[in-house]
């Protein structure tokens, strides 16, 4: 291996995830938070569950209502 150019490696960082699993696994930073990990992904735990980590799900219920809102006037007007 070359000398210097490669990143301080970590043979045990700490992966923190917001559903409080830690995990330790080597890695070029000593300590990082994830929002998201294979013990809380809804495709590894199988349930439904919706992450929403910057409101953007409730934009868009917000604009779903909206546009129902908007269809239900324009069947009025129509009949
Ligand atoms: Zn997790």
């Amino acid at each position: 291996m070359k000398k210097n150019i490669h990143p301080k490696y970590f043979e045990d960082a700490k992966i923190i995830c917001s559903c409080g699993k830690v995990w330790h696994i080597p890695s070029t930073v000593k300590e990082m938070k994830v929002e998201i990990c294979a013990n809380c992904h809804p495709f590894f735990t199988g349930e439904e569950k919706l992450v929403d980590t910057r409101g953007q799900l409730e934009k868009f219920k917000k604009r779903l209502e909206k546009m129902k809102k908007n269809e239900k006037r324009r069947d009025k007007k129509v009949s």
